[in-house]
């Protein structure tokens, strides 16, 4: 099994696409939680409509920011795809497993190196 660079690009297409949704659809909801909250001036500390609100927000920005590193790490992708050092462990330089890029098309590195850098 090899790696069609083709099928990567289609694959990292797909992922940013989704992505890019998912953090449209956050922004959407962080807006909306600031709005609703500047409307009603809660008191976080006394109301639970509130805490809620601020809980969902802080859930929100999270996510975003996971959102922004994913789409980060694909446009990284794309930079080695171009490079032509796409499927290469970025610390030991040996072939990352087309079964690793097939689940994670944003990996830089091998399974290995993976697991030791946890
Ligand atoms: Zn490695």
């Amino acid at each position: 099994m090899t790696v069609d660079p083709a099928d990567v690009r289609a694959l990292l297409d797909e992922r940013t696409t989704a992505a890019q949704a998912q953090r449209e659809a956050l922004r959407a909801a962080i807006e909306q939680t600031q709005h609703a909250r500047s409307l009603t001036f809660t008191d976080d500390e006394h109301d639970p409509e509130g805490s809620t609100a601020s809980l969902d927000q802080a859930r929100d920005t999270a996510l975003l920011a996971q959102v922004d590193r994913t789409l980060a790490e694909l446009a990284a992708a794309r930079g080695r795809l171009a490079a032509g050092t796409y499927g290469t462990c970025e610390r030991c330089g040996q072939p990352v497993a087309p079964e690793r890029l097939a689940a994670r098309p944003e990996a830089r590195t091998c399974v290995r190196c993976a697991a030791r850098s946890l």
